[in-house]
């Protein structure tokens, strides 16, 4: 087999929730068998919405899903059988113990006996809470919960993992551990993840193929390195010692304009940020210019474009500035 249908497939989505609220407005995915992708985009963008409609658990208004070769609005059933769903929100019995969950977990998938028992434990090992099994779950860090919730996403051995923000809420640390545990499971035969995020980096980092999401329906999607790629150069930064006054940043900005290959120069404050083809080679010029208007440069530095810019140029604002937005809307939301 080396034409393997898609392992998600999916298009024309839109849903309404009652109130109004336009969560997905022609929301389509599509995820190669055996790849990570990531759903990327602010708070509110309708990345849940998405999943829940690919896990089963809401309806579109109208669209088409199919999961792990299956219809997912005709045959839920089916999808089900075959798809790992690690929710925003833990699943697991919180006066239950970590093996408890994981074995009532597979009880729950038809497994029995030591295929039950064997899954469990090899789980446990492999996300690091075998000392930790015997214990109950309100005992667990933020990380050990959140390990546990793949794991018993992960018991009946799905074809398809769902991730709903997987690192949402965990400090740094754990953050880091957990990107490793999703990239590990990356590596096994076969298994498709979905992942959904608002954190450009975690997207940067595990995702082979990202879809920005915006306002219910993808903007823009490829590798990260194509994405960021499409924004041809480098991102010029300049901190000055001294703050022009508003005439002086004009003529800032002119001078560097006026330099072709500089591009996009925007002067705030102390702050100048540019484009050029060729951010190293620009530098020099750029420091000679800013000399000339009789700038002190406190600091320069030279970035390839981030994830960040990406958003910027298809979603037409920067991403804190729509999740600012999103939290205004939804007060309480996320933190
Ligand atoms: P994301 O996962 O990207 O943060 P969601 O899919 O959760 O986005 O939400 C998309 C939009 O739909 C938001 O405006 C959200 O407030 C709204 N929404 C989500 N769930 C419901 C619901 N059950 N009832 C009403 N509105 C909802």
């Amino acid at each position: 087999m080396t034409t393997a249908a898609p392992a998600v497939e999916a298009g024309g989505l839109t849903k309404t929730y009652a109130g109004g609220v336009k969560a997905l407005d022609g929301m389509g995915v599509t995820v190669a068998a055996g790849t990570v992708f990531g759903l990327l985009g602010p708070n509110g963008a309708g990345k849940s919405t998405t999943v829940k409609i690919l896990t089963t658990l809401a309806r579109p208004d109208a669209g088409t899903a199919r999961v792990a070769g299956h219809d997912a609005l005709r045959h839920p059933d089916r999808v089900r059988r075959a798809i790992g769903v690690v929710a925003q929100k833990s699943g697991a019995d919180p006066v239950a113990t970590g093996r408890e969950n994981l074995l009532l977990q597979g009880r729950l998938h038809g497994m029995r006996g030591t295929a039950l028992t064997a899954r469990a434990d090899e789980l446990l090992a492999r996300f690091d809470l075998a000392a930790a099994a015997k214990r109950q779950v309100r005992t667990y860090s933020g990380g050990m919960q959140r390990r546990l919730d793949v794991a018993l996403g992960l018991m009946h051995r799905p074809q398809v993992l769902f991730l709903d923000e997987p690192t949402t809420g965990l400090d740094p640390e754990a953050r880091t551990a957990m990107w490793q545990e999703i990239s590990r499971l990356a590596g096994d035969e076969g298994l498709t993840i979905l992942l959904t995020t608002h954190y450009l980096e975690e997207a940067d980092r595990l995702a082979e193929r990202i879809a920005i999401v915006d306002r219910g329906r993808v903007v823009t999607e490829g590798s990260p390195d194509e994405l960021k790629g499409e924004l041809r150069g480098d991102a010029v930064h300049v901190e000055l010692r001294d703050a022009p006054d508003e005439v002086d940043a004009r003529l800032l900005a002119t001078a560097l304009g006026e330099f072709a290959a500089v591009r996009e120069v925007a002067v705030d404050g102390r702050r100048i940020a540019a484009r050029a083809d060729d951010g190293p080679a620009a530098v020099p010029h750029v420091l000679a210019v800013l000399e000339q208007q009789g700038a002190t440069v406190a600091s320069v530095t030279v970035a390839r474009p981030s994830l960040d810019d990406v958003y910027l140029r298809y979603a037409g604002r920067r991403f804190a500035d729509a999740e600012e937005a999103a939290g205004a809307k939804s007060a309480g939301g996320a933190a």
